[in-house]
């Protein structure tokens, strides 16, 4: 079911911009009404933000649509992508209701997500998003954001057709081979992480939340190298212009 709760909290998409990614996140509050009332508050006291969002989708799969999709939200702030910053002019945003790190993280429900990924079908059927530009909020801007998780269910969505997922690759692997974070670093920018070099850790533990969701911890051993090289190998592969592809 869709409801309309339209906010204030949006301005003109830029010239000449493709739709072309499409970020989730979690509202990171205590219950969705506080959300709502946060992404339509058009004077929030000082010194917060305004800020808005496509979609809301609540824990038992009721959609919330707070924004047109050809208008700017303003749901990313600072961010980064494969080369693209400040990701809000080129992309939809869903928040996904759940407590957050802050609050209680707790798993997401099956309508919930049933709800998500139908959404995110309908979206990717009217906007040229490739799969690789489908992304947590903690991808795009690693060093402030948490959201939506390691609790989320990429690799379902991806069983849906949403996002890339590297499937019957190990990710167990503990050991830290010799040179491990280096190699990580050049992985992570292959993929389109925004990558500090003074601390390629960050990008490392969003990777994690996303794509090794069994042990989040910043380390660079063989289980998350394995996921790195096969991730970055679909992203790549999904890159290839349609003229070159098979
Ligand atoms: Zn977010």
């Amino acid at each position: 079911m869709i409801r309309e709760r339209w906010s204030p909290n949006h301005d003109a998409r830029p010239d000449g911009t493709p739709i072309d990614t499409l970020v989730l996140h979690y509202t990171g509050m205590q219950t969705a009404k506080a959300a709502l009332d946060r992404l339509c508050d058009i004077d929030p006291p000082a010194p917060l933000p305004r800020v808005s969002c496509h979609y809301l989708v609540e824990e038992d799969g009721l959609i919330w649509k707070l924004v047109p999709e050809e208008r700017r939200a303003w749901h990313a702030g600072a961010s980064f992508w494969r080369g693209h910053e400040t990701l809000n002019g080129r992309s939809i945003g869903i928040e996904i209701v759940n407590p957050g790190h802050e609050w209680g993280y707790r798993p997401f429900p099956a309508l919930q997500m049933a709800a998500v990924a139908d959404l995110c079908l309908e979206i990717l059927g009217r906007h040229p998003i490739p799969a690789r530009n489908v992304v947590g909020h903690s991808d795009i801007a690693p060093d402030r954001k948490q959201d939506p998780g390691e609790l989320f269910d990429w690799e379902g969505l991806a069983a849906n057709g949403i996002g890339l997922w590297p499937a019957e690759v190990d990710g167990s692997g503990a050991e830290r081979p010799e040179g491990g974070m280096v190699r990580a670093a050049a992985l992570l920018k292959r993929i389109g992480y925004p990558v500090d070099p003074a601390n390629p850790r960050i990008a490392l533990v969003a990777f994690q939340r996303r794509w090794r969701q069994e042990r989040v911890d910043g380390e660079a051993d063989t289980g998350t190298l394995a996921r790195l090289e096969a991730v970055a190998r679909l992203i790549e592969a999904d890159a290839v212009p349609e003229s070159l592809a098979g």
